[in-house]
């Protein structure tokens, strides 16, 4: 691969969110950007509920005014039943009155994103897969995707809970929580209850997230704390009047950190780089922070105006204390809630 002739200035792994509000930062900035993604759009994936403050970073990536147009439903806050105590958490308020976060349906969100990284330049390959890391002088210097090689010096790994690129490199993480499962379904029908505002129902045996995704679409997710087992058709006793779309699924929440978020040439964004549990309830919000932020720093190297290590200890530093605030956060809540095993792990 001749160092002078890279088929790109960027290459980014995954279309979701972190994925393309890196690849908008950077086509937004004039380079040139590749962005991959393995599956055929629209894809279901998790993660509907957004907070109210997803709206000013939409608005730095140009679709603050295309939001309306997936938003499934909106929400003043959060109702909360732990251990028999209910309370209703709202997000907050200004002078305008009170904000409110939304429901989205995640392919169209994603659809959203992506088509706006095209619209700006960005070449997308989809359905493509990232294969293997091209490595030159050390470095990394490309990815072998299912269209053949393709070079360019910097690469945004950005493949969601799949991890690529540390897998590739076989990079440790950093475990910060029990072993966490979380089990998720979708249905179709009328539950009034949570037309509302979605419901987070919990005690020491686990929790239960119910909400409206949009209009006769429900989602719920139930993440098991005291080791209960439930079987594979397990669903919310007030969903079984409803229509299931599709099996219960499941996905690992266990919290974890990359050992190294950045190096020279490579950044890992959104759940990549870190995941927490969904009572977090930002996962996207960082994923498109994490996926400008890069997008930022890549741009600042690829013209010179910093240097590739000086921009990866940043990212580093920037994203492992984010990650250590929120965690401690997180394990404060479980904590007060009377959940052993929180807190104890690495940090
Ligand atoms: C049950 C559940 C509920 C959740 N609820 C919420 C919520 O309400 N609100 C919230 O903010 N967050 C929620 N989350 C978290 C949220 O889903 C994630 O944090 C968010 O999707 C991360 O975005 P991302 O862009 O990093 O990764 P993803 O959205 O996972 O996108 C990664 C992309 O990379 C692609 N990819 C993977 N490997 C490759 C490869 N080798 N080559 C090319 N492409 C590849 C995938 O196909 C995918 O499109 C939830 C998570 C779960 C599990």
């Amino acid at each position: 691969m001749d160092a002078g002739h890279f088929d790109a200035d960027v290459i980014v792994i995954g279309g979701g969110p972190g994925g393309s509000a890196a690849a908008i930062t950077c086509a937004a900035r004039g380079l040139r950007v590749r962005l991959l993604e393995r599956d055929s759009f629209p894809a279901d994936r998790p993660g509907e509920t957004l907070h109210p403050g997803v709206e000013t970073v939409l608005a730095q990536l140009g679709v603050a005014d295309r939001l309306a147009a997936v938003v499934g439903s909106r929400h003043a806050g959060i109702r909360i039943r732990w251990n028999d105590a209910s309370r209703f958490e709202p997000y907050g308020q200004d002078a305008a009155g009170p904000w409110h976060g939304c429901q989205v349906w995640r392919a169209d969100f994603d659809a959203l994103l992506l088509g706006r990284a095209r619209e700006l330049g960005a070449r997308v390959f989809q359905p493509c897969a990232a294969r293997e890391v091209l490595m030159e002088n050390g470095r990394i210097a490309g990815v072998l995707t299912d269209e053949g090689p393709m070079s360019a010096p910097m690469v945004v790994d950005a493949s969601g809970r799949a991890h690529w690129l540390g897998a590739k490199l076989r990079m440790e993480r950093s475990v910060h929580s029990p072993s966490l499962v979380a089990r998720y379904g979708y249905a179709t029908g009328s539950l009034p209850d949570l037309d509302v505002a979605p419901l987070l129902v919990g005690d020491s045996s686990g929790w239960l997230w119910t909400a409206l995704v949009r209009p006769g679409v429900y989602q719920w997710t139930r993440v098991v704390l005291d080791g209960t087992k439930h079987a594979a058709d397990w669903r919310p006793d007030e969903f079984r009047g409803l229509v299931s779309l599709g099996s219960p699924r499941g996905a690992d929440v266990t919290w974890r950190l990359a050992g190294k978020t950045a190096g020279p040439g490579w950044f890992m964004v959104g759940d990549a780089a870190a995941v927490l549990d969904p009572t977090s309830a930002k996962g996207i919000l960082k994923a498109l922070l994490s996926g400008i932020i890069t997008g930022k720093l890549v741009a600042s190297a690829t013209t010179g105006t910093a240097l590739l290590e000086e921009v990866a200890d940043i990212y580093n530093q920037w994203l492992s204390g984010w990650f250590a605030n929120d965690a401690r956060h997180l394990a404060a809540f479980y904590q007060s809630l009377g959940i052993a095993g929180f807190g104890s792990h690495a940090s």
